[in-house]
């Protein structure tokens, strides 16, 4: 099969169903994001964004349909080389903590990358810098605020310098000082990494290259620019 490299991720007729005697919440998917841009997922709560998300590192594996990732398919064999490209960073940061001090989450990405001890060292610290998190390093995860700890869950991906980055809701929970500095971040990733983000936000579509619509567990819309979306969902 010719793979496609204009793309950083494709799917391909994707179907997911939870349960066996459920419906689908993922209906016949093919959905492309082209290599080093900004693309935007949006839709309705419970059409189906971060269940297609979780199938772009392996977390989920597709029932039928293919992803592929910078040309590779995804499938159980590979899940392990696609997840060192592809970082995703959850709307929860507590299904991403798992360190008592914020420096050993941080760097737990890069620990398991083979580096070496000052190479791992350099890439918390300029992920700490990215995430304005560097006067936390010492403190316990479990206490900081949700905001807080949001950046620490995004620090700890970007650490790993994946070249796609997905970002499941990054501005919801945060303050508006960070979130202007989270958006600024999002956008200085192009056109060096490919960028996918999921999100209600406004603020951030109206910058994205592409607008992608789901609803109902399908896509319903691809966009180029947010009056164009704007003006179909919302003003027809
Ligand atoms: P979105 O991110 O767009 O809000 P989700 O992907 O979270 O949508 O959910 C899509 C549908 O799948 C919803 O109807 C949701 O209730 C259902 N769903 C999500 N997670 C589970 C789960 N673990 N088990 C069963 N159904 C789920």
């Amino acid at each position: 099969m010719k793979l496609d490299t204009e793309y950083a991720l494709s799917v391909r007729n994707l179907s997911y169903k939870y349960m066996k005697n459920q419906p689908e919440v993922l209906r016949n998917i093919s959905v492309n994001f082209p290599l080093h841009k900004i693309t935007a997922i949006v839709g309705p709560n419970g059409s189906g964004k971060t269940t297609l998300m979780k199938h772009f590192n392996g977390l989920f594996l597709a029932q039928n349909g293919e992803i592929f990732v910078n040309g590779q398919v995804l499938i159980k064999k590979t899940r392990k080389t696609i997840q060192k490209q592809i970082g995703l960073v959850f709307q929860n940061p507590d299904e991403q903590i798992f360190y008592p001090k914020v420096y050993d989450d941080v760097s737990f990405g890069p620990r398991n990358m083979n580096l070496s001890k000052a190479e791992i060292h350099e890439r918390v610290v300029q992920a700490g810098k990215s995430a304005q998190i560097s006067h936390l390093m010492d403190r316990i995860t479990f206490n900081l605020s949700f905001g807080e700890k949001k950046k620490v869950a995004f620090a700890g991906i970007l650490a790993m310098r994946p070249d796609i980055l997905v970002l499941d809701e990054p501005t919801i929970g945060i303050d508006p000082w960070s979130k202007d500095h989270f958006i600024t971040l999002i956008r200085s990733f192009s056109p060096e990494k490919t960028v996918i983000v999921i999100t209600h936000d406004f603020e951030i579509m109206k910058f994205v290259d592409y607008i992608i619509l789901m609803k109902e567990g399908e896509v319903k819309g691809k966009y180029t620019d947010f009056n164009s979306f704007f003006q179909e969902e919302f003003t027809s």
